[in-house]
């Protein structure tokens, strides 16, 4: 019998991120300036985004180095395990064999943290001394602040008004690791004013919430601002997550068929699978299916168009290539609040049309029924975006078993639900919205 968990020393936490762009069939459409709808170049990112970022985010390098220093922080979490889920195939009663990459064991209980700790370091070196950024739900705010603070930034976060109400656990993390955060829309910027004086009770959103965080940057010297998901280098840092499970599946003894991973603005997803990809782009494992996991209320790669589109509310950023439901689309109040994003990875969608990847779209009903079995089996409570790729697996497992096929599925658990708990007992006292 293999091991329950696959570890790696920290000798194995990989020395470089894996870039699929120059693996890419047909080449990614250039990001557009909003003015003049002609591809931006690195100049026009500088005011934000310090020269190394965007150095990154333009790359055409397959391997792009991870400073040491970096590899130094990694440390306190990495490699993260690879997990048998023996209880949960039992339950299923599936020949399939499930394992799962527990990126919930970062210390702020996600992956956000991997590229945090990357833009926070990349941030310092050129000589910032203070991000600015949003939150939706508060993982990327919590893992940035922490970032921040081991690397020593300063730190604002403009987190969506409704989840800074409902969610105080996260905001008191935030603030525990010495960020300042202030709920959005927010008096602090003239596009949350305009959005106040429209509607003094809005509920915010995170595109009204990125055009702060952009505001407050792009009018600062000494501040930048930092994107947590969607963005070419955001996706490249979370790679170090699919190398190590490589080589985890490796001691296993298996490759996978199946990789998934749900899908907010991507960045979980291509971080697990975009290694595996690189076998089936260059011949290797043709027969490997990627799979993207996104809630109904929010299905930006399953039902939206592929067209250019504003990454925020305001219309004030790049215009970007990909899925999307429309800038101004305002989803359910789905608790996977770190899914409710009307974009997508402008890789992840150039991949989807090319039929290298294929995505499913579930209710939330049906993921936390998913998410209950899966903690009583395995111990770990999944957050509720993770629950969307444990979902996704349950499917593919049910399929195996009525074919009677032996498949090898990997998922990714992008975070743990700790804090999510309020979701949990609105699903297990039956008021959720179960179709939503
Ligand atoms: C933010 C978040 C997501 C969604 O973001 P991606 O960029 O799509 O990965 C998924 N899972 C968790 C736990 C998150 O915090």
């Amino acid at each position: 019998m293999t091991d329950t968990k696959i570890t790696l020393p920290e000798s194995e936490i990989p020395r470089a991120f894996y870039n699929i762009a120059p693996d890419l069939p047909t080449p990614l459409p250039p990001p557009l300036h909003p003015g003049t709808r002609q591809p931006i170049g690195p100049q026009d990112l500088a005011a934000i985004f310090p020269q190394g970022l965007i150095a990154q985010e333009m790359s055409q390098e397959r391997w792009v180095d991870i400073p040491d220093q970096v590899r130094d922080i990694y440390r306190l979490y990495r490699p993260s395990p690879v997990y048998r889920a023996r209880a949960f195939e039992e339950l299923l009663d599936t020949p399939a064999h499930i394992y799962y990459k527990s990126e919930h064991v970062s210390p702020v209980g996600s992956h956000k943290l991997n590229s945090a700790i990357m833009q926070a370091w990349m941030n310092k070196e050129e000589g910032v001394k203070r991000l600015a950024t949003e939150t939706g739900a508060g993982q990327w705010g919590s893992a940035l602040s922490c970032a921040c603070q081991l690397i020593g930034l300063e730190c604002m976060v403009y987190m969506v008004r409704v989840s800074y109400d409902q969610k105080p656990y996260r905001r008191i993390m935030i603030r525990s690791y010495g960020a300042e955060v202030v709920p959005s829309p927010s008096p602090l910027t003239h596009q949350g004013r305009a959005v106040l004086a429209r509607d003094p009770d809005s509920p915010g959103s995170l595109g009204i919430a990125i055009s702060e965080a952009v505001e407050d940057a792009a009018t600062r010297d000494d501040t930048n601002y930092a994107l947590g998901s969607v963005l070419n280098h955001v996706v490249l840092h979370q790679t170090i997550i699919g190398q190590e499970a490589k080589k985890q599946m490796e001691l296993a003894g298996e490759y996978p068929d199946i990789v998934i991973g749900c899908h907010g603005g991507g960045s979980n997803f291509a971080g697990l699978a975009f290694p595996f990809l690189k076998d089936k782009l260059d011949g290797t494992r043709p027969g490997l299916r990627a799979v993207a996991a996104e809630p109904l209320a929010c299905p930006s790669l399953t039902q939206g168009r592929r067209e250019y589109d504003f990454g925020d509310t305001g219309g004030t950023t790049p215009l970007m290539m990909m899925h999307t439901l429309g800038h101004d689309f305002m989803p359910r109040p789905v608790h996977a609040g770190g899914l409710r994003y009307h974009g997508s990875s402008p890789l992840v969608s150039h991949l989807l049309d090319a039929g290298l990847v294929e995505a499913e779209a579930y209710p939330q009903g049906e993921v936390f029924a998913t998410a209950v079995k899966f903690a009583r089996c395995e111990g770990t409570f999944p957050a509720p975006e993770s629950a969307h790729a444990i979902h996704s697996a349950v499917q593919h497992a049910l399929k195996a078993r009525d074919a009677g096929t032996p498949t090898v599925i990997l998922f990714n658990l992008s975070g743990h639900g700790l804090f999510d708990l309020a979701a949990y007992e609105s699903y297990l006292t039956g008021k959720m919205d179960l179709n939503a």
